[in-house]
């Protein structure tokens, strides 16, 4: 790891050696996230716009000079990253912004952008000689993790709450990953993995935990600046759980900065649900996180204690952006709206990030005459039952050309 310096930890800030096989920092302990800085003197000797445009790689691994993994097994990995950017132009003309983008991150090998740290704690655990990985998860992380391990062969014991929906653990049975539903919700999901990791020496992929794998998520960043000629849009929007996914867009954005390869960070605004706001809560009232309930459809933000609070935290007030909070019923609204204006279909932590974007357009915190990109982070086929559950008007008529006559005649006006 020539591009890495060492690790600083978040609370104490005392410099750690990268040698070392560190999860956490060894004196604040489990809170104790680390940072791993960089050496920017040195990824710039590598990467530069030229670097990029005659870069064939078109997935995560065109961004190796930014990340902590070896190109030793990176051939062998699923295809993870390279999701398409839209430009809006429907969903732009409702919402009234002058510009956005969308970032559709479902289009992933297991539909999530969990897959960009999945497939970098495979590879640290295959570094690192472990034939085991674990983690706790509420859907997204697990079936990520699951599927990436397959591909490479190593097996998976995941621990999920258990109103984890459907089609995260149907995936989970079909990468064949040894799977414990917990009979509690996210945060004693997570309780038991970590014991369980602790007394079996598993791999651990619980990702505030292990700080290599802000560094995967981060290339979602890396790509949308690179997508948009290295010129990102005013503000990034995104969903927020454990604060994982929202600090790896910050350093993505604070790595091109370092490089020389943008001229500003775009401001960060953070979506959670109102039924579980920790960080929303906390940052309005310039406080600690305090542990909240985890009520909400939206379940891969359903954290009632985040693990990342203060790279999250950071985030959001380095970048000067902000948090928000938007109901469960916008939420299912903007999973609607999305998809039918644009044709990209999110789960609902997904659309959360549409719907945090409408919100912040109508308190004008984001201007219509600024630009905006939202990362859809997760694809609806994961979890339909809540919008099934909004769903009443199945047509089921006669096999009679009259009754279809019929039902395009009363359908005429209908607009989109
Ligand atoms: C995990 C996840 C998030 C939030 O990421 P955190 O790192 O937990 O903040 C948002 N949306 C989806 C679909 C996710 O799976």
């Amino acid at each position: 790891m020539k591009n890495v310096k060492y690790y600083e930890c978040t609370i104490c800030h005392k410099h750690f050696d990268k040698e070392l096989d560190l999860m956490t920092c060894p004196d604040c302990g489990e809170t104790g996230i680390l940072e791993i800085i960089f050496d920017y003197d040195y990824i710039k000797t590598i990467v530069s716009r030229e670097y990029f445009q005659t870069n064939k790689n078109y997935n995560i691994w065109r961004y190796l000079p930014f990340l902590t993994v070896s190109d030793k097994y990176t051939k062998d990995t699923l295809n993870v990253g390279w999701t398409p950017l839209y430009k809006s132009k429907r969903l732009k003309e409702i919402l009234k912004i002058k510009k956005l983008y969308i970032k559709d991150d479902g289009q992933n090998p297991t539909q999530s952008l969990k897959d960009r740290a999945s497939v970098i704690a495979c590879l640290k655990a295959i570094e690192k000689g472990k034939e085991t990985i674990s983690c706790s998860s509420t859907g997204n992380a697990a079936s990520s993790l699951a599927g990436n391990a397959a591909k490479l062969g190593l097996k998976t014991v995941i621990f999920v709450p258990k109103r984890a929906p459907v089609g995260k653990l149907i995936q989970l049975k079909a990468f064949d990953s040894d799977l414990i539903k917990v009979n509690g919700d996210y945060k004693a999901a997570f309780k038991l993995s970590k014991e369980s990791i602790a007394y079996y020496g598993w791999y651990n992929r619980n990702a505030a935990i292990n700080p290599h794998l802000v560094e995967g998520k981060k290339t979602v960043a890396l790509e949308i600046a690179e997508q948009l000629g290295f010129q990102p849009t005013d503000w990034v929007v995104v969903s927020v759980g454990d604060g994982c996914t929202i600090a790896g867009v910050y350093k993505g954005f604070y790595d091109l900065l370092q490089v020389g390869l943008i001229k500003k960070i775009p401001k960060i605004l953070g979506v959670q649900s109102e039924g579980c706001a920790p960080f929303v809560e906390a940052f309005r009232n310039n406080e600690e996180l305090k542990e909240a309930e985890e009520n909400t459809i939206a379940d891969s933000i359903a954290v009632g204690i985040p693990r990342n609070p203060i790279k999250a935290m950071n985030a959001v007030k380095n970048s000067k952006g902000t948090f928000i909070a938007v109901k469960d019923s916008e939420i299912l609204s903007s999973i609607l709206l999305l998809s039918k204006t644009e044709g990209v279909f999110a789960e609902p932590a997904a659309a959360a990030s549409v719907a945090g974007l409408q919100k912040a357009l109508e308190l004008k915190i984001i201007k219509e005459s600024e630009t905006a990109t939202v990362i859809v982070t997760g694809n609806g086929l994961k979890d339909p039952q809540s919008l099934l559950n909004t769903i009443t008007d199945w047509l089921l008529l006669e096999a009679d050309i009259d009754e279809v006559k019929r039902h395009i005649e009363d359908t005429k006006e209908k607009k989109i």
